[in-house]
């Protein structure tokens, strides 16, 4: 079972060959290329079992199907303009959702009426391979404010589209590493360095040094940016916080009230896939980041580095995946997203369902986290007839990296990210961890603070500035003027009190949150939409910073039982910059050198003490390139072997693998 992959080179020729029986047919493909796993409705893998059972192949596409000197020959989603799916245009108003695209606009019509709304500023829904997108063009500011409005409070920076790499390269500036990435049949989103002449509309992405560009990735994409003759907008069709749209009715209900129309097909999409995306890791290393595997890389296997019984592994919650297992192979699902919001968790259920029999794996073990209260352990407490094996948080993002790279000795990990329960039951989330796939051990963690008010101070970051400011000047925190107008001060000032008190203030160790603190303090963020929000705006921060800016606040690291980075002193540092009228974007690089300095340190120091020669760094706040580089150029000097997630994400998507290999190793020893 493979992944779905862009148009080849030969699918493309004949889709813009006017002599060709499928010129400008936007469902052409090959065996080389086209649909897979997004239309996949069991196995074995023959039309039949897919979304385009429905299209019975005219005497044309059959006599390529059957023919294997043919580049058709078992093309399972084989179609012509004669016997294959069709495209319908709906404006939104004009029909009730219960006339299903019928008298509306069809074929050239659905896609000229397309091209001409999004030509006009319009919002356009556009079914793609693995869900809806909103589509508009990206330069016409009035569009591009209006779409994020009637997103609702999104404030997450809009993927681009643009027509080749010619019109990308005129976006953001590509490395050829980055150029060969975005031209790949897989076509993620690839996030890179803004060009500073990219013409696009403010709202794309406000305060961002960076784009999200991707190329298109199925035949309609590339005729409607073909015809359409701009770079456009293609950003999931959801509204905030809602999965995407996928099945047609409910795209529909949901995105009617968002777009000014919906470009549909009658080929419907089995399961739900995002974009993935992919950040360059610049100068540390020619393989891109993960952010998200999803469309075109999932479903495709992982090796471990050990065998695994039948196994499943729930992964996380909230950048959630699932994995199945079974000897020495992984299969990593797509990104399924928060299962706190219903319809991602009937994803989840009905995704393992799908995956379980798409590999023929019936789990005897099920792996899943410590926490008691995420929904996929939940799911894993409710398996019947099965093996449970528990595996803690960073352990397991420990785990995912070393046995992405095959390796099945000990290192010493730096485990940054914003929340997992520890093995005392407290909040972790900045851990140095000693260990190998079956078992870890804590050795050291960031200085330990409040989390005043619990998951609202996920929330609302000022509430994580209060508490290091509790912490760092031992009780005393006013309100500093970096942040004053900001935050209201009575409400600072209880926050302090509760910081200072512990109630209903749960410790925490996360970096992640002291991200959010020290994004606070410099006035980026107060409040955010998102976890991880005030991380990457203080990281985008930084870079405008002059980068001769060397300088690291101090972060000792304390040598008691466990070893300590003892971030309070930072924290001073930070404060007294500000109020000495440091630009946010010094202070920004200044925290992020003393952090990267701190951890290398640290983690040289222990590996010299456990005689391990091998580091790693992993955990969502490890998304962050500045601290990722740094760090790994410090370690790599030291002589350590670095290890740094490639194939899956640093964040909570690379849990259910590093589950899946804990597991295994364990039951084995
Ligand atoms: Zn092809
Ligand atoms: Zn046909
Ligand atoms: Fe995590």
């Amino acid at each position: 079972m493979s992944p779905d992959v862009a148009p080849c080179e030969d699918c493309l020729a004949e889709l813009f060959d006017p002599g060709d029986r499928r010129h400008r047919y936007p469902f052409i493909n090959c065996t080389n290329c086209g649909p897979r796993f997004t239309i996949v409705r069991g196995v074995p893998y023959d039309r039949a079992r897919t979304t385009m059972s429905a299209f019975e192949m005219c005497s044309a596409c059959r006599a390529e199907y059957e023919d294997p000197a043919n580049r058709r020959f078992h093309a399972q989603p084989n179609a012509c303009p004669k016997c294959g799916p069709t495209m319908r245009l709906i404006v939104c108003g004009e029909h009730d959702s219960t006339t299903q695209g019928e008298g509306t606009p069809a074929g050239e019509d659905a896609l000229a009426g397309a091209v001409a709304a999004l030509i006009a500023g319009r919002i356009v829904a556009v079914k793609g391979l693995g869900g809806y997108h909103l589509a508009c063009r990206a330069d016409n500011e009035r569009a591009v404010a209006e779409l994020r409005a009637r997103k609702r409070r999104e404030e997450k920076p809009f993927a681009l589209m643009a027509a080749d790499l010619v019109a990308a390269g005129a976006l953001v500036d590509l490395t050829p590493a980055e150029r060969r990435l975005m031209g790949g049949p897989e076509r993620p989103i690839v996030i890179a360095r803004r060009h500073p002449g990219a013409h696009v509309a403010e709202a794309v992405a406000p305060g961002s040094p960076d784009l999200g560009v991707m190329l298109p990735s199925t035949p309609l994409h590339h005729l409607l940016l073909a015809d359409a003759g701009a770079t456009l907008v293609m950003t999931s069709g959801n509204a905030s916080d809602e999965p995407i749209a996928y099945c047609d009715e409910e795209a529909l209900a949901r995105l009617g009230a968002i777009a000014d129309a919906v470009l549909m097909h009658d080929r419907p999409i089995e399961v739900r896939v995002d974009d993935s995306i992919v950040r360059s890791r610049g100068a540390c290393s020619e393989r891109p980041m993960m952010l998200r595997r999803s469309r075109g890389y999932a479903p495709r296997s992982l090796a471990l580095p050990l065998q695994a019984p039948p196994m499943l592994a729930c992964g996380a919650e909230l950048k959630s995946t699932f994995c199945v297992a079974s000897g020495s192979r992984a299969w990593v699902s797509h990104h399924i997203g928060d299962l706190r919001n219903w319809e991602t968790l009937r994803a989840f259920r009905e995704g393992i369902d799908h995956f379980q029999a798409l590999f023929a794996v019936a789990p005897e073990v099920v792996a899943h986290d410590l926490h008691p209260d995420y929904l996929s352990t939940g799911y894993a407490l409710a398996r019947e007839g099965v093996e449970l094996v528990r595996v803690q948080h960073h352990h397991a993002h420990l785990a995912a990296v070393l046995a992405e790279h095959g390796e099945r000795g000990r290192a010493i990990g730096a485990i940054y990210d914003g929340s997992g329960l520890g093995g005392d039951g407290t909040v972790w989330g900045g851990e140095l961890l000693l260990g190998d796939l079956a078992h870890a051990e804590r050795v050291g963690h960031l200085f330990p603070v409040r989390l005043p008010g619990g998951d609202a101070a996920v929330r609302e970051p000022w509430r994580m500035a209060c508490a290091w400011l509790v912490a760092a000047f031992d009780g005393e925190a006013p309100l500093p003027a970096s942040m004053r107008g900001r935050v209201d001060r009575e409400r600072w000032e209880q926050v302090a009190e509760m910081a200072r008190r512990g109630t209903s203030s749960p410790s925490t160790s996360s970096v992640g949150r002291l991200f959010d603190a020290v994004a606070a303090l410099c006035g980026i963020r107060t409040v955010v939409r998102d976890e991880g929000r005030a991380a990457i705006e203080l990281e985008a921060v930084a870079t405008c910073a002059p980068a001769s800016e060397r300088d690291a606040y101090p972060l000792p690291v304390i040598e008691e039982e466990l070893l300590q980075l003892d971030t309070r002193e930072t924290v001073r540092a930070v404060v007294d910059d500000l109020a000495a009228g440091v630009c946010p974007a010094v202070v920004s690089a200044r925290f992020h050198n003393g952090l990267a300095d701190a951890t290398a340190h640290a983690l040289s120091l222990l590996a010299r003490r456990e005689g391990v020669r091998t580091a790693v760094l992993s955990g969502g706040v490890f998304q962050n390139r500045l601290l990722l580089e740094r760090c790994a150029a410090m370690l790599a000097e030291t002589g350590l072997r670095v290890l740094i997630p490639c194939e899956l994400p640093p964040n909570d998507g690379a849990i259910s693998y590093g589950q899946a290999a804990v597991a295994a190793a364990q039951l084995r020893t």
